[in-house]
């Protein structure tokens, strides 16, 4: 017997095209973490899941199973849209490489309901981010997703030897090893000034939709970037497909 339908809230993270006129979805949802679902006719018609199968949004579906164990997509209604990010490439890049970072970074079937927190207050904040403060917003929510994961970045001590990090000295950043490396244990192949770890700290302390208030400056939020892209880059074996809009 087929299992009772389920309906959860979900975030849209992948859409492929499936044959003449179906889609396969990939969704972040709330109590069943990342699943692979049909969306029967979604390619034939943009209505056909009434419009709401959009990225970028809080969504809410419903879930039959299938014979086969995969997922067939049932009624799906918006929840909420952050409209700030369609109005800026920025953003709406921001938002792109977020939820791609989710998505590689949470394994199937697993619900991670804190992660699914993280996205929910991440949109919304980087929706509302003024033009300047979209990239620490962007970095700030990266970090909090890695260290969801399982990949908390060591900014404040070395990730070999333990030391903590001289004060008002550059540090070196190995993306390999995940965190600052002391000089002695051999550095790193990427520099940090000591104010962009001073700013990234500040950063993590405040809640996503204030990092405007840690008043990191642009070049300071690049080099956070280049170290958490770096460490992408390695623990995923490739860039996010998504980080091409940065440079837009
Ligand atoms: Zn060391």
């Amino acid at each position: 017997m087929d299992a009772p339908d389920k309906t959860t809230a979900a975030f849209l993270v992948r859409l492929v095209d499936y044959g003449e006129s179906d889609r396969i979805v990939t969704l972040f949802t709330r109590d069943y973490g990342k699943i692979s679902a049909l969306a029967r006719g979604a390619r034939k018609s943009r209505r056909r899941f009434g419009g709401a199968l959009e990225p970028f949004c809080l969504l809410e579906v419903t879930l039959a199973s299938h014979a086969r164990g995969l997922w067939r997509l049932g009624e799906t209604t918006l929840v909420a849209a952050y409209p700030g990010l369609a109005s800026s490439l920025a953003r709406l890049g921001a938002a792109a490489r977020i939820l791609e970072l989710a998505r590689e970074v949470v394994p199937e079937h697993e619900p991670d309901p804190a992660m699914f927190e993280l996205l929910e207050q991440a949109l919304p904040a980087l929706s509302r981010a003024d033009e300047p403060h979209v990239a620490a917003t962007a970095a700030a929510a990266s970090l909090r997703v890695l260290a969801l994961a399982g990949f908390e970045l060591r900014f404040t001590d070395c990730s070999v030897c333990g030391a903590p990090v001289p004060k008002g000295a550059r540090v070196r950043f190995d993306p390999w090893r995940g965190g600052v490396v002391c000089t002695p244990c051999g550095g790193g192949p990427i520099g940090l000034a000591a104010a962009a770890v001073r700013g990234l700290l500040a950063l993590l302390a405040l809640p996503l939709s204030r990092v405007s208030e840690a008043g990191v400056d642009a070049p300071r939020v690049a080099q956070i970037e280049e170290a958490i892209d770096a460490f992408v880059r390695h623990h995923l074996g490739k860039p996010l497909r998504s980080s091409r809009f940065r440079a837009s």
